[in-house]
C-alpha cells in the first residue's frame, strides 16, 4: 500500500517483504531470484553507509505529484500552490557565464591547460600526496582560477533570491569558486561539497588563515607558508582522496525529508556521492533540472548505482511522477521562472545592486593595495 504520506520504508518492513519475496522464490526457482539477493546486498549496502534511496518505495503505482509534468506545468503549480522548502544543487554550469572555466568542459577546460605544468597526470595537481611534495603546480594554477575577479551570476542570484524569500532550504553546490558567498548567501544555508577557496589551512598545524591572507600571497608570487611552523598552507578545497566536507555527511539526512522542490542545475550529475543527492529527495518532492543537456538517468547495472543508487532523473519513463527538464543555459532557464513567477524585475535590481556594491568594493580594495604598495 502507498499513503499520501510518504512514509519512509522501515528496515524492519523492507526484510519483511525480502523474507516473503524469498519463500515465493523459493518454490518458483524464478530466474529473478538473483536479481533479488542482488537488490538485498543493494540495500544492505545502502543502509550500512547511511545512503537510504527512494529505490525502497519503487512498488508505488506511478502516481503524477503534479498532472502536467512540464517546465510551464511546474510554473503554474509553484504560482497557485506554491513552495516551502526548495533545496539548490548545482555545479560548474551555473558559473560559466561568469567566465570561470568548466573544469570537465573538452577544449575550454582545466584538464587540458596543464601540459606546461608537466604533471604525473593532470589530476596529480589535485592529489594530496603531490601537493605536499611539489604545491607550486597548484598555486599557479590557483592564481590563474582564483575567484574574486569574477562576479555572480543570474543564477547564484536567483538562489539568493530564494533564500530572500523565506524559500530556501539550502544550497548544494561542486564550486569551489565562492561566487555563493559573494552573491550573500550566508553560511548556513551553504553546503560546499567540493570544498571552497573561502577558508585555508596549514597541512600540517591546521592553523587558518583567511581567504585575503591566500590572496596576497598567491598573487605575490609566494609559496602560501604558515607563519607558525612553516608548512604549506592549503585552501579548503577538497582534493582527491580526502574527505567531504562534515556538511555534506549531515546535513542531507535532515533535508531531503522537508524538501519539496528541488532545483538541479548545470551540473552533469556525474561527480558521486554528489549526484546521488537527487535520489535523497522523497517521492512526492519535485524536481527540476535546467542544464543543456538532460542528465541525471541511472543505468540500473554499475557500480554508482549499487552503492549510490536509486533511479535517478526519470524524465523519460513511463513511470516518470515529479522529473520535469528544462534544456537550455542555467541563466536561461532562471530568467524564464522568474518571468513565469513576476519576480523578473526583483531579480533584475538584485544583479544591478549587487554588481555595483562589488564594483565599488573592488575599486576602494585596489586604492587600498596601492596606497599600501607605496608606503611599504
Ligand atoms: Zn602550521
Amino acid at each position: 500500500m502507498c499513503d499520501d504520506n510518504d512514509k519512509p520504508t522501515t528496515s524492519k518492513e523492507t526484510n519483511k517483504n525480502d523474507e516473503e519475496n524469498s519463500q515465493e522464490k523459493e518454490y518458483a526457482k524464478d530466474p529473478l531470484e538473483e536479481d533479488t539477493t542482488m537488490e538485498a546486498m543493494r540495500k544492505f549496502f545502502a543502509q550500512k553507509l547511511n545512503l537510504n534511496t527512494a529505490k525502497d518505495e519503487d512498488d508505488c503505482p506511478a502516481r503524477k505529484v503534479i498532472e502536467d509534468l512540464t517546465f510551464d506545468g511546474l510554473c503554474e503549480h509553484w504560482k497557485t500552490m506554491g513552495f516551502k522548502n526548495i533545496i539548490t544543487m548545482v555545479g560548474a554550469g551555473i558559473s560559466t557565464s561568469a567566465g570561470i572555466p568548466d573544469f570537465r568542459s573538452p577544449g575550454s577546460g582545466l584538464y587540458d591547460n596543464l601540459q606546461k605544468y608537466n604533471l604525473p597526470h593532470p589530476s596529480s595537481i589535485f592529489e594530496s600526496s603531490y601537493f605536499e611534495r611539489n604545491p607550486q603546480p597548484f598555486f599557479a594554477l590557483a592564481k590563474e582560477l582564483y575567484p574574486g575577479s569574477f562576479n555572480p551570476t543570474p543564477s547564484h542570484y536567483f538562489v539568493r533570491l530564494l533564500h530572500e524569500k523565506g524559500l530556501l532550504l539550502r544550497h548544494y553546490t561542486q564550486n569551489i569558486d565562492t561566487l555563493e558567498r559573494v552573491a550573500g548567501i550566508p553560511d548556513e544555508k551553504l553546503v560546499e561539497a567540493h570544498g571552497t577557496f573561502y577558508t585555508n589551512h596549514c597541512i600540517r598545524c591546521n592553523t587558518e588563515y583567511s581567504m585575503e591572507w591566500m590572496k596576497n600571497e598567491i598573487f605575490s608570487d609566494k609559496l602560501p607558508t604558515c607563519t607558525s611552523c612553516k608548512s604549506v598552507v592549503k585552501p579548503d578545497i577538497v582534493f582527491f582522496g580526502e574527505n567531504l566536507p562534515d556538511k555534506f555527511y549531515t546535513l542531507p539526512g535532515k533535508d531531503f525529508n522537508k524538501c519539496d522542490l528541488l532545483i538541479i542545475m548545470g551540473t552533469s550529475l556525474e561527480v558521486q556521492p554528489f549526484a546521488s543527492l537527487v535520489d535523497r529527495a522523497g517521492q512526492r518532492c519535485l524536481r527540476l533540472l535546467i542544464n543543456r543537456t538532460k542528465v541525471g538517468g541511472n543505468d540500473h547495472g554499475g557500480l554508482a548505482y549499487w552503492f549510490f543508487g536509486g533511479p535517478g532523473l526519470m524524465f523519460d519513463s513511463p513511470n516518470n511522477t515529479r522529473d520535469i527538464v528544462y534544456v537550455g543555459d542555467c541563466d536561461d532557464g532562471v530568467w524564464a521562472l522568474v518571468q513565469a513567477l513576476g519576480w523578473t524585475d526583483e531579480l533584475n535590481y538584485l544583479i544591478k545592486t549587487e554588481h555595483e556594491r562589488l564594483a565599488k568594493e573592488n575599486a576602494t580594495q585596489r586604492q587600498q593595495k596601492k596606497k599600501d604598495e607605496q608606503t611599504e
